[in-house]
């Protein structure tokens, strides 16, 4: 079986790692099984998980680059989008400062490869849609989740992301051996084309702003974030 996580909200919570988190990683290592992150977070996020966790692979930016490691055991990198959409992506990255000169970018954007991100709790609700109106009229993509408005050129999502990895990298598996668990907008691609998709319960928050929610949806304080996901892959294996 091979668990796909989101990571902000559902593997984290308020923010931070705790015991849950390490208990999902041990427990799905030890009932040989695999644990692939698929966040918004950066590439460098990517480098991280894979460097200090016994990870074998992670998808990032939302879907747009995969990271694993080969069988060297070195860390690869694969972006799942043309050089000529990054190229795009920089121009209008250079624009968007040009016309918001004050837009927060995230922290982490200059280790981003694929997309960039926002730090939309800086900005009031005017500003989040002027910029919004900026990139729809720009023909720029971009998805909000717990912590970012992401944004990227080419064609992108976290489910896009899962199924080149599936294909390309874990042939033997299909869609039925693998779960998925997210609790934001951003992780809407997985909810509506990946069967398996579970919400934990603090996904309540944007339930109605959802066109397509995962098929199970977990409820109750003891279903928060990794909790939630604990619990689940515990009755599953
Ligand atoms: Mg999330």
């Amino acid at each position: 079986m091979i668990f796909f996580s989101d990571f902000d909200g559902t593997l984290t919570t308020n923010g931070e790692l705790t015991r849950d988190f390490f208990e999902i990683i041990d427990y799905i290592h030890k009932h040989n099984h695999e644990l692939v992150i698929v966040s918004g977070r950066s590439l460098s996020w990517g480098h991280f998980f894979l460097t200090h966790f016994p990870l074998k692979a992670c998808i990032m930016e939302g879907g747009g680059v995969v990271l694993h490691r080969d069988e060297r055991g070195e860390i690869v990198q694969e972006p799942l989008v043309p050089n000529v959409e990054l190229e795009r992506l920089t121009h209008f990255t250079g624009q968007l400062k040009h016309h918001f000169p004050h837009v927060p970018l995230s922290a982490d954007s200059f280790g981003r490869l694929t997309d960039r991100a926002i730090e939309f709790h800086l900005m009031d609700e005017q500003w989040i849609s002027d910029v919004m109106v900026y990139m729809e009229k720009e023909k720029i993509n971009y998805s909000k989740s717990n912590v970012h408005i992401n944004f990227w050129c080419g064609n992108i999502s976290k489910y896009l992301g899962v199924k080149h990895f599936l294909h390309h990298y874990r042939p033997g598996l299909s869609q039925k051996d693998a779960w998925f668990f997210g609790d934001a907008p951003n992780d809407e691609s997985m909810f509506e084309l990946f069967h398996n998709s579970v919400g934990v319960s603090n996904i309540e928050h944007c339930l109605d702003r959802l066109k397509h929610k995962p098929r199970i949806i977990l409820e109750g304080e003891e279903n928060i974030g990794p909790k939630g996901v604990l619990n689940y892959v515990k009755g599953l294996c």
